[in-house]
């Protein structure tokens, strides 16, 4: 905790990856391992192109406009932002600018914290522009990658209203699940799909901001935050030492390696992109009616599911915050449900095991081989008595280790409970009749011995014994003793 009063603001870039083709080409616009497939003439700024806009991008721009309370324009109009560089084919990127209207202006959005209690994250604007080409710095050679030129792009940009490296973080993962949600992303950090600019200042006062230094182009969320976290305390030591004055406004990067910020350039550096309209692309008339028809059909948001999930399954409000987080959780979840899975078995399993074990293994929900329906069986034998909860997570275990399917790894290894009664009751009998001396221990007022008869038991059947059972069949037996 900083002693000063930080401020904080956010861009976020985040690709439009679900689209068939790209924002102003007809180029495809699709994730794949091969360089320089997917490019068409205007991603490479061929002589005589013209640029067409694509409508989804729009339409997915007016929905996260409705989301954001930001005011959609009646007319909608791009910039060229001119600077020249090797990713760039044309020499200027196709995006919009405040103070020209962009596809949201200003807006806010309210994120509730884990704890329960919400602030509100004031916009600035959202605007849709293309990604730039993707070039790779190798060690005496670059190469370069145009299937990411002209890629959707959209970026939000908040006024600077936050004021911890949390809520920031809180904040960006809400909207990384609105991106999913809505269709619009997959919003993966892995594939590069969302970059962040972050500005921090502090001051004494809250009603004057300090010295704003921005870094560019973080790429994940816990680099978001060690970056804020690092500037802070930058920013905070030189002040306390009276050098406030060395705080200069200026852009830094986030150097991974040595968990620092580090200079890029100066104010005074700063590019001029002589913003113009871009001629190529005649202003847009956002028809009402259409804005309207795409305003009713937004679908059910992160917040809407969260509090379905507790008042209609009667979940925590956090684990329904876990699982709401990302879609591909909270749709995991359902399709469990959807197979009449317990609601609050289906969240422990999600909350505890599986993403622990995704976490673990560094993948992705979709990528996890125990779908619903196989985690299914699970429950089902744990309902069924088939099997304890204890060995539940031995079939767990071992379905993932082997990928083979639970059903198949209980028959295999025999993993289940004892549920015949006489088979049982004769180790329980086994059991006491070689342990005269605990027993006598026992009616002697050791109760405790209870659970050592409990255990050799265990021991006997190899932990198949079904507790509940194990347990009646030993009172009565001890009874007769
Ligand atoms: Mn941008």
């Amino acid at each position: 905790m900083s002693k000063y009063y930080v401020t904080i603001g956010l861009e976020m870039h985040c690709e439009g990856s679900l689209t068939n083709t790209k924002a102003f080409s007809s180029g495809k616009n699709e994730y794949t391992e091969e360089p320089n497939c997917n490019v068409s003439p205007v991603d490479m700024a061929f002589p005589g192109i013209l640029p067409v806009v694509n409508k989804k991008c729009v339409e997915q721009a007016i929905m996260l406009s409705t989301i954001l309370h930001a005011r959609i324009p009646e007319y909608m109009y791009f910039e060229r932002k001119n600077y020249y560089y090797p990713d760039l084919p044309k020499g200027y990127q196709i995006t919009q600018n405040p103070p020209e209207e962009c596809v949201g202006n200003g807006g806010y959005i309210d994120i509730e914290r884990a704890d329960g209690s919400t602030f509100r994250v004031d916009i600035d604007n959202l605007h849709l522009e293309e990604d730039a080409a993707q070039l790779t710095h190798l060690y005496d050679t670059s190469t370069i990658n145009y299937n990411r030129a002209g890629v959707p792009l959209f970026e939000l940009v908040t006024t600077p209203c936050l004021h911890s490296a949390d809520d920031a973080i809180t904040y960006l993962e809400y909207i990384r699940a609105i991106y999913q949600y809505c269709g619009i992303s997959e919003a993966d950090s892995k594939k590069g799909q969302i970059r962040c600019d972050v500005n921090v200042s502090i001051s004494d006062d809250p009603n004057t901001l300090g010295t704003k230094v921005e870094i560019k182009n973080v790429n994940s969320f816990s680099s978001v935050r060690d970056a804020i976290n690092y500037e802070i305390e930058r920013q905070s030591d030189l002040k306390d030492q009276g050098r406030y004055d060395e705080v200069e406004q200026e852009t830094r990067r986030w150097d991974e390696s040595t968990m620092s910020t580090v200079h890029m350039r100066s104010k005074v550096d700063a590019i001029d992109y002589k913003y113009f309209v871009e001629p190529n692309i005649p202003r847009i008339k956002l028809d009402p009616n259409w804005i309207k028809e795409i305003q009713v059909n937004i679908p059910e948001l992160p917040y809407e599911r969260k509090e379905k999930y507790m008042n209609e399954f009667g979940l925590s409000a956090y684990d329904a915050g876990i699982i709401i987080k990302e879609k591909p959780t909270a749709d995991y979840f359902e399709k469990c449900v959807e197979l009449g899975m317990d609601p609050k078995t289906a969240a422990n399993w999600l909350c505890t095991q599986i993403l622990g074990y995704l976490y673990q293994e560094d993948i992705s929900i979709n990528e996890f081989y125990l779908t619903p329906e196989l985690m299914n069986q699970i429950t089902t034998a744990i309902k069924d008595g088939v099997i304890s909860s204890k060995q539940a997570k031995e079939v767990f275990a071992k379905s993932l280790e082997e990928k083979e399917e639970p059903n198949t790894i209980m028959d295999k290894y025999s993993i289940k409970q004892m549920d015949n009664d006489s088979e049982l009751l004769d180790i329980v009998i086994k059991v006491l009749d070689n342990s005269p001396e605990q027993i006598k221990q026992y009616k002697g007022g050791l109760t405790n011995l209870f659970n050592y008869f409990v255990g050799q038991v265990m021991k006997e059947t190899k932990g198949q014994a079904n507790p509940v059972k194990l347990k009646e069949l030993l009172d009565q037996e001890l009874a007769k003793r």
